[in-house]
């Protein structure tokens, strides 16, 4: 059986149970050696084969997968945060199917939750925001048409860029074509839950700035909007004089 599993976002017990699990199990464990802490191999078995995808092809991780499976070992795949953000797996997934192979999925923490968890921020807050973009810059990955940033930005919600760390310059020009002014809040947070964790705060205005100032080209996430900053409204959820199915509220 092959494994797509979930690696988190840096901190090795960020990995879930599962993901845990099925990595002490696994006979191949294939790691996205480019992001994936390293630290995570520990919890592999003795004797266990282990590849860095970050030295090979399409091409080679899928034979690699195809032939443990012909000779029924259990492949563990690992990446980043949570697999179905940026992580190239529906490519692999298809031709493990083409090649009549099994396998699933198991869900991580990807580093988005993990930035909001550093900033100690809540990306949805009543009246600030309620909707959560995430994106990236057009690198040399293409971004289909009607994605471009200053579109996206037209909004004014929440908005996560990923990948787009050495490329702030032109992101921050682009935000600020959409809804967003120079005030508005942002965030810089380098190697969420890794020992090496920072978190800059800034403006929309100067994030291109403060990105250069603290040498940030990569391995960060790019955090924008009004849930940075002080105002927002109380939740419903657990306002004394609301009522909900669990509790009966006060009288105003
Ligand atoms: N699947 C991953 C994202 C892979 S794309 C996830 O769910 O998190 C790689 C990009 O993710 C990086 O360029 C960076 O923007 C972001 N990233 C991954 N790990 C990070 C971390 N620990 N801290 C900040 N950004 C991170």
């Amino acid at each position: 059986m092959i494994h797509f599993v979930g690696a988190g976002p840096g901190a090795p017990d960020l990995i879930t149970v599962r993901g845990a699990r099925l990595m002490a199990q696994a006979d191949l464990v294939i790691y996205a050696g480019s992001l994936v802490n390293p630290d995570l191999l520990d919890l592999c078995k003795p004797g266990a084969t282990v590849l860095n995808s970050a030295h090979m092809t399409l091409e080679e991780v899928v034979a690699a997968m195809l032939e443990a499976e012909a000779a029924g070992r259990v492949t563990v795949r690992l990446h980043t945060g949570d697999p179905s953000l940026y992580g190239a797996i529906r490519e692999q997934m298809d031709l493990l199917r083409a090649g009549g192979a099994e396998f699933d999925v198991t869900p991580g923490v990807s580093s988005f939750c993990a930035a909001a968890a550093a900033l100690r921020a809540e990306y949805t807050l009543p009246d600030v925001s309620q909707s959560v973009i995430i994106t990236r810059m057009e690198g040399r990955t293409p971004v289909p048409e009607g994605e471009g940033l200053a579109g996206l930005a037209s909004h004014g919600c929440t908005l996560v860029l990923f990948l787009s760390a050495g490329l702030l310059e032109a992101a921050q020009e682009e935000l600020l074509g959409g809804a967003y002014t120079a005030d508005t809040p942002a965030a810089i947070v380098y190697k969420a839950t890794w020992p090496e964790e920072r978190v800059y705060r800034c403006t929309v205005g100067t994030l291109a700035r403060t990105a250069r100032q603290n040498g940030v080209t990569k391995t960060a996430l790019i955090a924008v909007g009004g849930f940075l900053g002080t105002e927002y409204d109380r939740s419903k959820l657990y306002d004394p004089t609301f009522t909900t199915g669990y509790r009966k509220g006060e009288q105003a």
